[in-house]
């Protein structure tokens, strides 16, 4: 089958790439000529896990193109598909100029019968604007199908080729019958390819998403009660989790979520809801306590040093997680921001995400491509990212490296017995600081 992939970001390039990984010949189309242009030339533009070798093969075998020409990308294909960024305006609503300008263009473009599909997460409603912006241009016959994306950056392959179910919107059977074709491949172990109106998928994302923000924030105040209480957030994990019914994922608490799809979610669903005259109190609550615990351990970083002023202080990550090169609202950022402000010196380190920080921040910080390099003569560690490397390193060197053994974990890597045998002072999130 013939697809076409309208935005070639992180969802674009990874689920096009996927498309064609079983057979399907996929055009990716993006705007951008600097990225369809290293594209072009076998140079994936982002980093994420197992995706250089399957594009490497489905280039290879002709069955991945890029241009940058709409009218190209869409000749002959079946499914279009829009993977087209939707980020927050002004008053928090998904921006959806990006779609909706597409969805313009496709109109006229049309030759017959074709199925336009929004992977895009958008507000419920939006498959209805779709569909006008396009008839407005064509006599031609089209659906328009909601299907949005759950793959997880860092996992994007994974989660895309073995996805734990796939949510396809649309009444048209005519429709559903080609997205059945094209997911069979994808769903072979029973995973479900759950199917409903178009309102309702497009609602299912958000819902989804402001799920997974709010069970991170409920644990996040539980961790800031703990320092309260003198409790342990971990031990209470553990102690929640083995609850099947609560389930033991997403109950770390730490600096709190970034990436470009919670905090822009969670907005855009309160937004949504405020707009028919509902007010989801809940979600306000998440944004408000996420925001202030992005930046919580600064408060300790104060009081600890008095004053912030010609500190330096290394940072340990700076993507939004780990696994990816992603730094859209990572709550790194917010720190460092705060720690510039405070006039602290910035020493930052990550495995996959220096460029893109540097395209930001240029000379105001200095950047590190070694772990440890970073840390020579800091007066903190401040880790903001859970990277595998950062798990088990060699405290001993850090230790010798370092001006003041201290650390401020923001993501609680290491146990507090562990800790309690170094040299270091170490802040952590919900659990007793141990003084050295
Ligand atoms: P992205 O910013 O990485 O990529 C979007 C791409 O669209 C960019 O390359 C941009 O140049 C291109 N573009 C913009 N206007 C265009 C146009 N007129 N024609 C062609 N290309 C155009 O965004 P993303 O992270 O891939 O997200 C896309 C959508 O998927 C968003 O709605 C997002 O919320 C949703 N989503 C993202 C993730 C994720 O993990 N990133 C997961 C699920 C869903």
């Amino acid at each position: 089958m013939k697809i076409a992939v309208i935005g070639t970001g992180y969802v674009g390039l990874v689920s096009g790439t996927c498309y064609a990984e079983t057979g399907n010949t996929v055009t990716c189309v993006d705007i951008d000529e600097k990225k369809v242009k290293k594209l072009q030339q076998g140079e994936i533009p982002i980093f994420e896990r197992g995706l250089e070798e399957i594009f490497e093969r489905n280039v290879k075998q002709e069955r991945l193109f890029f241009t940058t020409s709409l009218a190209e990308g869409i000749k002959d294909a079946k499914i279009i598909m829009l993977a087209l960024p939707t980020p927050p305006g002004g008053d928090g609503a998904a921006d959806l100029k990006y779609v909706l300008g597409v969805a313009e263009q496709i109109g006229p473009l049309l030759k017959e019968y074709t199925v336009i599909v929004n992977k895009s997460t958008v507000p419920v409603g939006t498959a209805e604007l779709v569909r006008k912006k396009i008839s407005n241009g064509t006599t031609v016959e089209f659906d328009v199908v909601s299907n949005p994306e759950f793959l997880r950056e860092g996992l994007a392959v994974e989660d895309f080729l073995k996805p734990e179910r796939v949510i396809i919107g649309t009444q048209s059977a005519r429709a559903a019958k080609l997205m059945e074709n094209l997911y069979a491949p994808f769903t072979r172990q029973g995973n479900p390819l759950i199917f409903m109106d178009e309102r309702s998928s497009e609602l299912t994302k958000y819902a989804a998403n402001a799920f997974l923000a709010t069970k991170i924030t409920f644990m996040n105040e539980i961790a800031n009660l703990c320092e309260k209480m003198g409790a342990d957030v971990d031990l209470i994990r553990k102690g929640m989790g083995s609850d099947s019914r609560i389930g033991k994922r997403f109950l770390f608490s730490g600096i709190g979520f970034g990436g470009s799809c919670f905090p822009k979610d969670v907005q855009a669903l309160a937004k949504s809801a405020h707009d028919v005259q509902y007010d989801f109190a809940i979600l306000n609550a998440v944004m408000n306590v996420n925001g202030k615990q992005k930046i919580r351990l600064i408060a300790d970083m104060k009081k600890h040093f008095g004053s912030l002023k010609g500190k330096t202080i290394a940072v340990w990550g700076l993507s939004f997680k780990p696994h990816t090169d992603d730094i859209r609202e990572s709550s790194s950022l917010y720190n460092i921001d705060e720690l510039l402000k405070a006039g602290a010196v910035v020493h930052v380190h990550d495995p996959e995400a220096l460029d893109n920080v540097k395209k930001l921040y240029s000379n105001k910080i200095n950047y590190f491509e070694n772990q440890y390099d970073v840390l020579n003569q800091a007066d903190a560690l401040l880790i903001a990212t859970e990277w595998p490397e950062y798990r088990n390193p060699d405290f001993e060197r850090m230790q010798k490296l370092m001006a003041d053994k201290l650390i401020f974990d923001g993501r609680n890597l290491y146990g507090l017995n562990a800790m309690h045998e170094l040299e270091f002072t170490y802040y952590s999130i919900g659990r007793k600081t141990i003084k050295k």
